[in-house]
């Protein structure tokens, strides 16, 4: 198997391939290689949005080989934080860069004009996007499946009006329902001119030892589908953890004003499931089936009949513009999460942002006269909608402040305070304690699946809070999934793919490596990652904590600012930073 990183220039159309043998046995692949590239293709300082701003995606070597191997990892200067953007999305965009017979895709250049880059196996076509440029996110997929008819495994991925506006939280929509979320990736797309880019992939895969494949895919089938390692995942999906977190009292509402809400069994996972779920769909080559549709009926317009919308929840959505904007029905929610997914919007981003401006409503730092007459107020979810709008819009400086994200707005406008963001990027729904705050602040993209900062907060409830162990512990999980994302698994199933299952799956397509191997490899892809960081910038010592996380009460209690401290400290002697 040859491992070739495929490149397209967009300012002069040119395209080639270059065989990365020693790249990929030096860093595994995935988010290994992927720093590698960008480390070396991203001059340093660069403004993110500038042309000579790359996009890199890569794939794994067991990616659309093995079950659950289905993510692609996409790395870039982040408009949103300046320095590391790193996203992972599933859908099928990994199945068909490997049947196209590229691990990795390094993206650079500006088009004249809005196009989208069509690769069909080596073939690579810029194609004129001018016709779709300002259809929303939803709408280009439908265009683009008609377009791009008729070979091979197929993806598409395509901004929405938000990328367009190189909104820094702006997203790219992967296939159907998912998404390279975080951190602003659809900024570079729009930046670049770039609307979509499709990849159809006819090429085989040569396995070298079929009967060992064969042995180790079925055992790993096994414990997938068999076991109840990943059975959570099928039946209510992440949505399960709203009432679990409610229960827990860490489940952040208004704005983490507080950590428990009084509506959460409307919004929760058991309710949607019982009263809007209408379908599960899969990543290729997952047999889980976590994507949860919801059909949303509304009246198509007065005095007509309904229309139904299909729209996809889970919990980090139900949490940012459900419970963190104290919205209280399903339809609300709904309606909030289709916004973010016309517009290719981030969702945690959005919510956390509206979240900061109904409470600078709530406390006069902003009036009727910047929200241009929308009364932010908790569940008013029409007027969200419209801010949401006004946001990619940007009709005045208090919406320009807004898309710019909380960080950017708060400095703005004040409210630092609750402006609830770790590392400039919009937080996730876990108010669990001092473990997501570490966590967050020190994870290579600010992230809650850097680390799981926030499942060792609910351990402390049950074990006690010992500040060193967690330490610990997030610098295991920081490294241990460093490895797990250079293979660019789904993370719903590292507990099946132990160290040494992936020693056994990486040797039966003839690679080997050790699980010692591997433990090395983890740390040094996490240095390099923090290599980019620094380099850009980002200085761990000097983080902002919001004051918010210190007053709300957690599941362990209201939280020290001195605990918090201490494990910065530990952590960064730890490190050796
Ligand atoms: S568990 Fe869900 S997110 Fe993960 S690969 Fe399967 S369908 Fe995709």
């Amino acid at each position: 198997m040859l491992r070739r990183v495929l490149y397209i220039d967009l300012s002069d159309g040119e395209s080639w391939v270059e065989v990365g043998d020693d790249l990929f046995e030096e860093w595994l692949g995935g988010c290994g290689v992927a720093t590698q590239l960008l480390l070396k293709e991203c001059p340093a300082g660069v403004d993110p949005l500038s042309p000579d701003s790359p996009i890199i995606l890569a794939i794994g070597p067991l990616s659309a080989i093995f079950p659950v191997m289905t993510k692609t990892v996409a790395m870039f200067k982040s408009p949103l934080t300046g320095e590391l953007g790193e996203s992972y999305a599933g859908g099928r965009l990994a199945m068909a860069l490997r049947f196209a017979g590229h691990e990795a895709v390094v993206i650079r250049g500006r088009a004249e004009k809005p196009s989208y880059i069509s690769i069909r196996d080596d073939e690579v076509s810029i194609k004129d996007a001018s016709s779709i440029w300002g259809i929303n996110a939803l709408r280009t997929g439908v265009i683009l499946r008609d377009a791009e008819a008729g070979v091979g495994r197929r993806s598409i991925i395509r901004i929405g009006p938000a990328g367009e506006a190189q909104i820094p939280f702006s997203c790219v929509t992967v296939d159907t329902y998912r998404h390279f979320g975080r951190l602003g990736l659809g900024a570079l797309f729009g930046s670049k001119n770039l609307k979509a880019l499709v990849v159809s992939g006819t090429e085989d895969v040569s396995i070298p030892d079929p009967g060992r494949y064969r042995k180790v895919y079925n055992v790993l089938h096994r414990l997938v589908v068999k076991t109840d390692a990943m059975e959570k995942y099928h039946d209510l999906g992440t949505a399960i953890n709203i009432n679990v977190l409610n229960q827990l009292k860490g489940l952040p509402t208004w704005n983490f004003k507080s950590s428990t809400f009084p509506h959460a069994e409307a919004i929760s996972g058991e309710n949607l499931a019982d009263n809007y779920l209408i379908r599960k769909i899969s990543c290729a080559h997952c047999p889980i089936g976590c994507i949860h549709i919801a059909m949303l009926k509304t009246s198509f317009a007065p005095h007509h009949e309904f229309e139904v919308r299909r729209i996809s929840y889970d919990f980090e959505l139900i949490y940012s513009l459900g419970s963190n904007l104290g919205v209280t029905t399903p339809e609300g929610l709904l309606e909030l999460i289709e916004a973010c997914e016309r517009l290719g919007i981030d969702a945690i981003s959005a919510g956390v942002v509206l979240g900061w401006a109904t409470e600078a409503f709530e406390n006069g730092l902003i009036t009727s006269k910047e929200t241009l007459g929308l009364d932010l107020v908790w569940d008013s979810v029409p007027f969200y909608v419209e801010a949401l709008e006004r946001m990619v819009a940007m009709p005045n400086e208090f919406y320009s402040a807004m898309a710019k994200g909380v960080e950017y707005a708060s400095g703005r406008y004040g409210g630092r305070e609750f402006a609830m963001a770790l590392g400039k990027n919009e937080v996730p729904g876990y108010h669990t304690g001092p473990g997501t705050i570490v966590g967050l602040t020190v994870g290579v993209r600010h992230s809650h699946l850097d680390n799981g900062g926030y499942s060792l907060d609910q351990k402390a409830v049950k074990d006690g809070l010992d500040p060193e162990k967690m330490v610990d512990a997030l610098i295991n999980e920081d490294d241990s999934r460093g490895v797990f994302n250079s293979l660019v698994g789904c993370l719903f199933a590292r507990g099946v793919y132990t160290s040494e299952r992936i020693v056994d799956a990486l040797l039966s397509i003839g690679i080997e490596k050790n699980a010692e191997d591997l433990e090395l490899l983890g740390a040094r892809i996490f240095k390099e990652r923090y290599r980019f960081k620094t380099r850009e910038g980002f200085d761990l010592a000097s983080s902002r904590i919001p004051h918010r996380f210190y007053k709300t009460a957690s599941p362990l209690g209201l939280i020290e600012p001195e605990t918090v401290e201490g494990m910065l400290r530990l952590y960064r002697q730890k490190r050796g930073m």
